[in-house]
């Protein structure tokens, strides 16, 4: 679904993505971890096509597409979900306006017929429900005035709605609570169904705890150094990142 091969991307000139392959199978859930500053939220940023960040050298291949060569819509259109593109504030476009104009947006793409405003209505009261948000949500300007909490909420009901090929979350937001964690970690079980693929960058081990990915990568200085399973993120809540110190050209 997703090839990222010897990726090299720069921010204001400076380096950070220094040679990233990583490889996405159709169902498969991936989690990206690392010290602070290894690159996570760049790679994020670099794969929703954010101005500003440079790709050098490298592709990346999105079913058979080359995404470098996508718009940032068409990105969204051709079924990647990147959860830090919606949490911008619309003031006086209502959630519901929106989110009803992107999910017929993406129907359109995959050739299925629009919702009609009653229909959208009801998808949009139970995933609202899902993610505990109260119905008002729905006609409030999109992410005006949320609280982080709601926003996060917010995300993975637009995730729900939306049913991408390919979910992209950076959990970089150290004011998450447990429940908004807990929100993000049922979000995305919920829409595991071994089609849809996802790459979730975190931070915190313990969201791994809720999401059981399928892999593990640890990120440092741009690189992706190891790979495992799930035990790969318990190792690095026993032992941090200090083993990385000398190992990064090793096991690069
Ligand atoms: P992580 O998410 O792994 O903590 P980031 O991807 O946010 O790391 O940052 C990686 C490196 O890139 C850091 O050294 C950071 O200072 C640098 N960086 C990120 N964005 C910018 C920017 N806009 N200008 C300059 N340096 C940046
Ligand atoms: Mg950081
Ligand atoms: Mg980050």
């Amino acid at each position: 679904m997703l090839t990222i091969k010897d990726l090299q991307a720069s921010v204001e000139e400076k380096t950070i993505i220094k040679g990233l392959n990583l490889t996405i199978n159709p169902g498969e859930v991936h989690a990206i971890m690392g010290p602070n500053g290894a690159g996570k939220s760049t790679l994020g940023y670099v794969l929703s096509g954010r101005e500003g960040y440079e790709v050098e050298s490298g592709s990346i291949q999105f079913e058979n597409q080359d995404l470098l060569e996508m718009e940032v819509d068409e990105r969204a259109r051709a079924g990647i979900f990147l959860a830090f593109q919606y949490p911008v504030e619309i003031p006086g476009v209502s959630n519901m306006e929106f989110m009803k104009e992107s999910v017929n947006a993406a129907r359109k793409e995959r050739g299925e017929e629009p919702l009609s405003a009653a229909e959208f209505l009801k998808t949009a009261k139970a995933a609202c429900k899902q993610v505990n948000l109260p119905l008002d949500f729905l006609k409030r300007g999109v992410n005006e005035g949320f609280s982080g909490g709601e926003k996060k909420r917010n995300e993975i009901m637009q995730m729900i709605l939306l049913q991408p090929k390919l979910c992209i979350l950076d959990e970089s937001d150290s004011g998450l609570d447990i429940d908004a964690l807990k929100v993000v970690a049922d979000g995305v079980n919920s829409q595991r169904d071994g089609e849809r693929s996802f790459l979730v960058v975190t931070h915190y081990q313990r969201l791994l705890d809720y999401i059981q990915p399928d892999y593990v990568h640890i990120l440092a200085d741009g690189k992706i150094v190891k790979s495992g399973g799930p035990e790969l993120a318990k190792e690095v809540e026993v032992s941090g990142y200090a083993w990385l110190e000398g190992h990064e050209e090793a096991s690069a």
